[in-house]
């Protein structure tokens, strides 16, 4: 049955017309526009059943088999297939998936490895760092000492001896390693070997690649940190939650990071959407997916530079791309608005020079819509004849209709 179908006929509908009318606004704004926010995607219709379902009415405070609710046996099981399954796909000794999302996972896994005041070394946030990693606006700034590390200005990547550098002088207890923005893969060796060095917890936020480590399309953090976290709802394409790996030794104090030191009952709603994703991410089918995320990133990435952007670093090893406009005679938020009026849905980033704003666009979503490298072409030149503002926006709005009207992520 298709998500229109549902929601079309569903109780709500009847119910609350003013409500199921946002819904099917939102499907057909996800539905005719194209989604090049580089952290989503389409999630399957098994995973919106999970989403669904009556599982979202259960408390269940505590783990499988140690809950301080009764009538769990179910959702003991949901948690215990969605751990299991989780542990397998990236190999992992523990896994801990009640984390309500990407940011609480960080959040868990400071509390389980540092103390307040602890110093932490991680990407600065001018050159892709989460909020999570040292923001003043954000628990993590106001809680511990963060010391940035940046890319090279020229190559825009990640500036390795500067990482050392920073390690050997500041001596933090752990160091971050994971990004918002970053499009080539991390180096994880090269930062374990370096925690080593300085006697560091690693802390892998994985949050956007996990789903390509998932599809076997990029390099595996879990045995080079101590921690991994991630989001189960980017290239993933599961629910909206977040996820955090680590070895035996620290499974318990990752569990109590999470509950009750952070978080209340856990969502076995989401939980149970977790392990629909992950027994999703565990076939063929999804490697296959995750190859053709970065083949059509580099597609993309190679046009935009054909078209005269500014592509940092000169391309992606992943399902992400920054590029500056700035060369079409656009800046990055004009050209984001611009770009949302035709009905091309894209992100702001910084930039590595640190001047000016840049367009941060993947792959996900247009990928799981179906869509190859023929339209990644093709959406190159859309972006790049609206950056040039050459084109009347109605038109490009006219020809996105077309192009998204032949990928329907949820077909009738
Ligand atoms: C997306 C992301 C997060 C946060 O995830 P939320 O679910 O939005 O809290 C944290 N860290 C990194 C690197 C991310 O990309």
């Amino acid at each position: 049955m298709s998500v229109t179908h549902t929601l079309e006929t569903d109780v709500l509908r009847l119910q609350d017309p003013e409500l199921a009318e946002i819904l099917l606004g939102e499907l057909r704004r996800q539905s005719t526009s194209l989604q090049l926010i580089a952290a989503e995607n389409f999630t399957s219709p098994a995973v919106l059943a999970a989403l669904g379902s009556p599982l979202a009415n259960k408390y269940a405070e505590g783990y499988p088999g140690a809950r301080h609710h009764g009538g769990c046996e179910f959702v003991d099981v949901a948690e215990r297939l969605a751990v299991e399954r989780a542990k397998a796909l990236f190999g992992a000794e523990h896994a801990n998936v009640q984390a309500h999302s990407g940011s609480s996972a960080v959040l868990a896994a400071y509390a389980a490895l540092l103390r307040p005041g602890d110093t932490v070394l991680a990407l600065g946030l001018h050159y892709g760092g989460h909020l999570t990693h040292g923001s003043p606006a954000n628990f993590s700034g106001r809680w511990f000492d963060f010391v940035g590390y940046g890319v090279d200005a020229e190559t825009g990547l990640i500036d390795h001896d500067q990482v050392r550098h920073l390690a050997r002088n500041h001596r933090p207890k752990a160091i971050v390693c994971g990004s918002i923005a970053y499009p080539r893969h991390i180096d994880y060796a090269f930062f374990r070997e370096v925690a080593d060095e300085v006697g560091a917890y690693l802390i892998a936020d994985a949050a956007h690649p996990i789903g390509l480590v998932a599809g076997g399309a990029a390099p595996n953090p879990v045995p080079y940190a101590d921690i991994v976290c991630a989001t189960t709802h980017k290239v993933l394409r599961g629910p909206r939650g977040g996820m955090i790996l680590c070895g035996s030794e620290l499974a318990e104090r990752v569990d109590r990071a999470v509950f009750p030191f952070t978080q209340g009952g856990a969502q076995m709603h989401t939980i149970a959407a977790k392990a629909v994703a992950f027994g999703e991410a565990a076939t063929p089918a999804f490697g296959v997916y995750a190859h053709q995320v970065v083949a059509h990133a580099r597609v993309l990435a190679d046009r935009l530079a054909a078209e005269g952007l500014a592509v940092t670093t000169g391309g992606t090893d992943t399902h992400l791309i920054t590029a500056d406009p700035a060369p079409l005679g656009v800046d990055g938020r004009t050209a984001r608005g611009r770009l949302a009026a035709a009905g091309i849905v894209l992100d702001c980033c910084a930039l590595p020079h640190g001047d000016g704003r840049g367009l941060r666009l993947g792959t996900a979503a247009v990928t799981t819509q179906g869509m190859g490298e023929p339209e990644m072409v093709r959406i190159a030149g859309l972006i790049a004849d609206v950056l040039r503002g050459e084109t009347d926006p109605a038109r490009t709005r006219d020809e996105v209709r077309a192009l998204t009207g032949d990928f329907p992520p949820y077909p009738a």
